[in-house]
């Protein structure tokens, strides 16, 4: 209940006015944002990668509303992996598709896409398509194979979400396609009809759906993470759930997989005791590091899936 209603304030203009305004609003989500400019970014991305961790940037920015805006969101991603290449880290970049124009213009997004990926496959730094809520995943997956025919899975790469019912066939498609993957449990509040509403069930496929991830990668020549860190392995784990972690570690032993043919991904400010134990490990870890203005969905959606974070948010006001 108290998810769904945060999944709504998420989206609703109205309260993203409100709480914007708010200074202590700003203060709490800066434990979940890397900054404002993508300098503040890197200073993370930096630190991460001395700690032996890869990263993953993420200019926010969601449903971006007309076509000059989609068309800037664009020439901002390029300017990232620009600034990737010539800072020499160990990097990718995450995209939303309602970011660079879906919501105004498939077409639109298309190009912006294609614009995005001739940058990205001429200086080999993979980008990675996240996953919106469910009335984007068709589009969305639509274009994705479309750009995995054109520039190629070490260039392109897509999220799924083990909430959705319909994920174990959108896997089986895209490991066909030799896809690279993003296994997470899904952010937003889906209906019963196309989302397990338990969560026992949700956790319950994520193990099912990365033990088909790992048979797909073994089928598709275990390809390992490139030298430089850039380049993912085909199966990701988006969790900072312990249980799903050690269930998936005991798979790769199992089927006697090397570690550096799966990644652990987390995301900026959680768990970053879990995030340091895998990469001591050997495993390689990668940070989904999030930074500029447009914080307001993507702090609403981690307040979502902890409770307990509100405290951390309220707590904030009387600092
Ligand atoms: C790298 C990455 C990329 C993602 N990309 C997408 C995407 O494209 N589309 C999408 O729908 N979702 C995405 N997600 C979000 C994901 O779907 C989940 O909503 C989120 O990861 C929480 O689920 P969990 O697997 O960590 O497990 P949970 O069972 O929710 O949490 C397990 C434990 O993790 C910790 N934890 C989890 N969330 C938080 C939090 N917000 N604050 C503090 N502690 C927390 C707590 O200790 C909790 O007990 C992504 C997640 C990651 C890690």
């Amino acid at each position: 209940m108290l998810r769904s209603i945060l999944i709504y304030l998420s989206q609703a203009n109205w309260a993203r006015q409100i709480v914007t305004r708010w200074s202590f609003a700003r203060k709490a989500a800066s434990r979940f944002i890397a900054g404002e400019e993508l300098d503040d970014a890197l200073n993370v991305v930096k630190a991460l990668n001395a700690n032996n961790i890869n990263a993953t940037l993420d200019h926010l920015g969601e449903h971006t509303s007309n076509p000059e805006k989609a068309l800037r969101a664009a020439d901002d991603i390029i300017a990232i992996i620009e600034r990737i290449h010539q800072e020499g880290v160990r990097s990718g970049v995450s995209i939303k598709l309602t970011q660079i124009g879906l919501d105004v213009d498939k077409s639109l997004c298309e190009e912006n896409l294609d614009r995005i990926l001739e940058t990205a496959h001429r200086l080999s730094i993979f980008v990675r398509i996240d996953m919106e809520d469910s009335q984007w995943v068709d589009k969305t997956l639509q274009i994705f194979s479309q750009a995995l025919e054109k520039f190629g899975s070490e260039t392109i790469g897509i999220v799924l979400q083990s909430y959705l019912y319909r994920t174990k066939d959108d896997l089986t498609n895209l490991l066909a396609a030799g896809a690279r993957i993003r296994m997470c449990k899904g952010a937003y509040a889906e209906p019963e009809e196309i989302a397990f509403p338990d969560k026992a069930d949700v956790d319950a496929n994520f193990d099912q759906l990365v033990d088909l991830m790992f048979e797909g990668c073994t089928r598709n020549g275990t390809p390992l993470i490139s030298d430089n860190g850039r380049i993912p392995p085909i199966p990701a784990i988006a969790s900072h759930d312990e249980e799903r972690i050690i269930f998936s570690k005991r798979l790769v032993e199992q089927r006697e997989l090397p570690k550096q043919a799966v990644e652990y991904q987390m995301l900026h400010g959680i768990r970053r005791d879990l995030q340091e134990s895998l990469a001591s490990e050997g495993y390689p870890v990668r940070v989904y590091v999030p930074y500029g203005s447009e914080w307001y969905p993507y702090f609403t959606r981690r307040l979502a899936e902890r409770p307990a974070n509100l405290w951390f948010f309220i707590s904030n006001l009387f600092r």
